[in-house]
């Protein structure tokens, strides 16, 4: 006999995926939660709340960056 606590029946293949499918539901509710999308007053797009646009570069009506300047992708460190 075993010494330690053993489970008395194998967990079915239904019961593991519905278990984890209810855990999948939690976790994706608490991380929408955690992000707060609203719309940009400017330009209407959605944004994180207290961010900068990132559509039109503005925050509280006040442009931050200027977004004609194009930033180029860094693929390539220079070493
Ligand atoms: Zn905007």
């Amino acid at each position: 006999m075993a010494k330690h606590p053993v489970p008395k029946k194998k967990t079915s293949k239904a019961r593991s995926s519905r278990r984890h499918s209810k855990f999948v539901q939690k976790e994706q509710k608490y991380l929408k939660d955690l992000v707060h999308l609203t719309k940009c007053p400017n330009c209407g797009a959605p944004k994180l709340m207290h961010h900068v646009c990132k559509e039109c570069g503005k925050y509280k009506g006040r442009q931050v960056f200027d977004m004609n300047k194009k930033i180029e992708k860094i693929t390539k460190i220079k070493a």
